[in-house]
């Protein structure tokens, strides 16, 4: 077998990002499809943006302790760790859309974040 062509490789990074973006259901697609020509500070302003439109598409739960709770809009994941069944609403979630506090950062939100950074104005 011969070795792959990095820039194969490279193409097929980008067409996968974009179809996990592609297959998120539709209203979670209008928000974090990614934005074209930005320049470093708009990707920034882009990102927090973002991240608060996505904390306001949650459906959050009380749980036993009358928190509200929702699992990520994006990967429908929540903590890795605990008997819950998903983040607090907001500041959990937004920890994990960031990826801040040590939070495991969303994989989705990393990937929207990366193909507009890629594409930001230079
Ligand atoms: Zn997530």
């Amino acid at each position: 077998m011969s070795k792959p062509d990095i820039s194969d490789l490279q193409l097929q990074l980008e067409q996968t990002r974009e179809l996990v973006i592609a297959l998120l259901p539709e209203q979670a697609r209008r928000i974090v499809e990614p934005r074209f020509a930005l320049t470093i500070d708009e990707v920034i302003t882009w990102h927090s943006h973002t991240v608060e439109r996505v904390i306001e598409l949650a459906e959050p739960k009380p749980d036993f302790n009358q928190q509200d709770r929702a699992p990520c809009p994006l990967c429908r994941r929540g903590p890795e760790q605990g008997v819950h069944d998903g983040f607090t609403v907001p500041e959990g979630l937004r920890r994990h859309l960031e990826g801040s506090h040590n939070f495991h950062r969303c994989e989705v939100m990393a990937v929207a974040y990366t193909l507009t950074k890629n594409q930001r104005r230079q």
